[in-house]
């Protein structure tokens, strides 16, 4: 199979409904991911810190709009308690995540992530939306090592509709991930699968702009409807062909994560919670068998989880952290494959800017 897949033939095996031919795609993409990332599965502990959001996304139950929600921000000293847990836990990273809460404060952020960095062997991984240039600089000065910004969907018209702009706004997601670069971020991406309005072309474009963002680490799930969102309820119907429209099925994510691979080899690739949602038996093990090499284990104090329903039905939503590590140590074993250790950064990578230089600036991709 050709590495240097154009987008026609990228739309093409998204099209792909032949069980001979997908199995081809399943083990050119296995093959690439063991002779590029190896065997090893990285686990990244993943702390929902704050469901607070100020955005109003037409997909997302921690939407403003959605009254039904309760609200929580974790304290400083249970974000560093679970953040101790995680390392003592042998993972190598602690992500911090939540809605896009202004409640966040930068300094307070960063004196978080000094702590981290100074007290644990921890690779921190932020993905908190988008936040003005002076906080991701601060934050990134304060130890900062990796950002998550998905783009969600490279239709800049379906983008606006179901993630509608804020007031004042200015930069683009694709104009941060570039920002994210020059400061010094690995820098991680992705979107969801099967987003009502989401065609076959503009899905092989994103997959496309994987491969010309160059991303270190990237994330593709299943588009899973939350009932109290305009997208979920079908309020808000954007208009597409349906032979064009893209399913939100296990296969096409799967066919995602494969193609992935194939155009980015050496980047970090989960099998997401969404995947593991929709297919609670196996379907972490088989993204990790078509492409994937990462996995984030819900490290989120349980009463808190409960709470970050950006969709409903999440997989592992009762397990305590411990649980969910023995359960995914046998899993990741049971296919073969080992535990990482260490931060699991993108290996191959050369250049790694200077975090007060704004001179790495890659070209810009065509959006
Ligand atoms: N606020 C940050 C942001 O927007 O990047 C991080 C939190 S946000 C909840 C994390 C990711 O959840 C989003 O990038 C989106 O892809 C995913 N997500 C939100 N709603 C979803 C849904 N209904 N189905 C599947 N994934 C969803």
């Amino acid at each position: 199979m050709n590495p240097e897949l154009t987008k026609s033939e990228i739309e093409s095996w998204l099209r792909e409904t032949d069980p001979v031919e997908l199995e081809k795609l399943w083990q050119a993409a296995d093959r690439i991911r063991r002779e590029t990332v190896g065997n090893a599965v990285h686990l990244r502990g993943l702390l929902e810190i704050s469901n607070y959001c100020r955005r109003s996304c037409a997909y997302c139950g921690l939407s403003r709009h959605n009254p039904s929600l309760a609200r929580y921000r974790m304290t400083a000293e249970e974000i560093l308690d679970a953040a101790r847990q995680i390392a003592a836990f042998g993972y190598g990273t602690v992500v911090l995540q939540a809605g896009e809460d202004d409640g966040i404060e930068a300094a307070w952020l960063a004196e978080i992530i000094r702590t981290i960095k100074q007290s644990t062997p921890l690779a921190v991984t932020l993905s908190l939306g988008e936040r003005s240039l002076d906080e991701l600089r601060l934050w990134r000065q304060a130890g900062a090592d990796r950002y998550l910004l998905r783009f969600e969907t490279s239709d800049p018209e379906l983008f606006r509709l179901i993630h509608p702009p804020v007031p004042g706004q200015t930069l683009s997601r694709i104009d941060l991930l570039r920002q994210l670069r020059s400061l010094g971020y690995e820098v991680g991406s992705g979107v969801m699968v099967g987003i009502p309005g989401q065609t076959y072309r503009s899905l092989a474009e994103d997959i496309d702009l994987f491969r010309r963002l160059d991303l270190d680490m990237i994330g593709a799930g299943p588009y899973i409807p939350h009932p109290h969102t305009p997208l979920g309820t079908g309020l808000l119907k954007p208009s597409v062909c349906p032979a064009e429209q893209v399913p939100n099925t296990e296969e096409m994510t799967y066919k995602v994560i494969a193609l992935t691979r194939l155009v980015c080899p050496e980047a970090n690739i989960p099998s997401t919670t969404a995947l593991a949602t929709i297919n609670r038996e196996s379907g972490r093990e088989l993204g990790l068998q078509r492409g994937a090499n990462i996995v984030m284990p819900n490290c989120t104090p349980p009463h808190y989880r409960q709470l970050y329903e950006i969709y409903p039905g999440k997989a592992c939503i009762n397990e305590t952290a411990q649980a969910c590590q023995s359960c995914l140590a046998q899993r990741i074993r049971s296919i073969g494959r080992t535990l990482g250790t260490g931060p699991g950064g993108r290996q191959h990578r050369t250049a790694v800017p200077n975090p007060q230089s704004d001179s790495d600036e890659r070209s810009a991709p065509n959006q």
